[in-house]
């Protein structure tokens, strides 16, 4: 067994929630560590609600744990500066600056020989024309750090460009075929287990379900495993990682690196004896990886807003698992939590 007795969490939304009772059923406790509001709070062992520069509360936290890892991939380097003097952060470093910027993201996966959409660094509003020069329309102009389910994102048509109001990368329309995400595991050894690709429908940037079985030919399936297989080995990744993909005629476009458990992810709660969030605990406390193969086929739905009305209902429906976040109000775009319908 592994001598990590108490794992740090750093955000405590949903998926620190569902990493807290994952690790609970491994006799392993988990302190989340939470600017806000936190729907983890209400599972986890302990929860600190402070400030990311609050250097006190930082060093308590990290010294009341063996090994701290994230849920949330924003989380300032000037706190890891001091977390990481006291226990080991998992993933390490390099996984959270490559993917807390666009630029240096994809600047990354071409490097180690991955496609991506074209792009270009728009640093200001000044560098907007010749960027659009470069790229072509139609394009989308993101900023270059901080965007999530679609936010700070402007569509460039035919009209004048918008822009987004911080630096930003432009990058070229993809007329994918579909979206699909690997949520892959790597170990402390190096040892790596993928779960099944997944094929994911987004609404207004915001994911709305996944599908296994995908339904792509497995040439495209397993060339997407290899695909984050190589960014894992890359970054040394150590824990959960989810790679988004865009299909093509031409072949497989990276889109994202999420370094932490992902939304595409949770069919594997329905689909798989060990799903991601058990997965990560095991990753990050040194233990063995659990069997990623999936036993069933799943849509898992994303209940967002309004959609927390059809409560009652799914929970009289056959086949279907609910899981909720507790929180507050169902406000618009606000994620609350979501289903898996078991079976085809
Ligand atoms: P992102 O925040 O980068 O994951 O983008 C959110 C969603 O916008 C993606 O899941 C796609 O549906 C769409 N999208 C993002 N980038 C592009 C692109 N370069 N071309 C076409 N669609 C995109």
């Amino acid at each position: 067994m592994s001598d990590i007795r108490t794992i740090g969490i750093l955000g405590g939304g949903q998926l620190g929630r569902m990493l807290s009772v994952a690790a609970s059923r491994l006799g392993i406790r988990c302190h989340i560590y939470e600017p806000g509001t936190s729907p983890a709070a209400d599972v986890a062992w302990r929860v600190t609600h402070a400030p990311y520069d609050d250097q006190d509360a930082l060093r308590t936290f990290a010294e009341s744990v063996d090994v701290i890892t994230y849920e949330f991939e924003n989380v300032p380097t000037s706190a890891l500066d001091l977390l990481e003097k006291i226990c080991p952060l998992h993933p390490n470093r390099k996984a959270l600056s490559v993917s807390q910027d666009r630029v240096t993201e994809k600047t990354f996966l071409n490097e180690i020989g991955l496609t991506t959409a074209p792009f270009a660094d728009v640093p200001d509003e000044d560098a907007l024309a010749g960027a659009i020069e470069r790229i072509g329309r139609p394009s989308i102009l993101k900023t270059r750090r901080m965007g999530y389910d679609g936010k700070g994102q402007v569509r460039i048509g035919d009209g004048p460009a918008e822009w987004t109001g911080a630096p930003s990368v432009l990058e070229g329309f993809v007329d994918f075929t579909a979206e699909i995400s690997v949520i892959i595991a790597r170990g402390r050894d190096g040892q790596v287990a993928a779960f099944d690709p997944g094929l994911n429908v987004h609404r207004e940037g915001i994911l709305r379900t996944t599908t296994v079985p995908c339904g792509l030919p497995s040439r495209v399936t397993t060339d997407a495993v290899l695909c984050a297989a190589r960014i894992a080995n890359a970054l040394d990744y150590v824990g959960v990682m989810g790679v988004e993909l865009f299909v093509t005629p031409a072949g497989l476009l990276v889109n994202e690196i999420a370094p932490r458990v992902h939304n595409s992810g949770h069919w594997t709660q329905a689909g798989c004896a060990v799903d991601q969030f058990e997965q990560h605990i095991r990753a990050v406390a040194g233990l063995p990886l659990g069997d990623g193969k999936r036993y069933a086929d799943v849509v898992m739905e994303n209940l967002i807003g309004d959609d927390m009305d059809r409560v009652p209902e799914l929970l009289s429906t056959p086949g279907v698992q609910v899981h909720l976040y507790g929180k507050g109000d169902p406000r618009p775009g606000r994620k609350m939590g979501h289903v898996n319908r078991i079976g085809t």
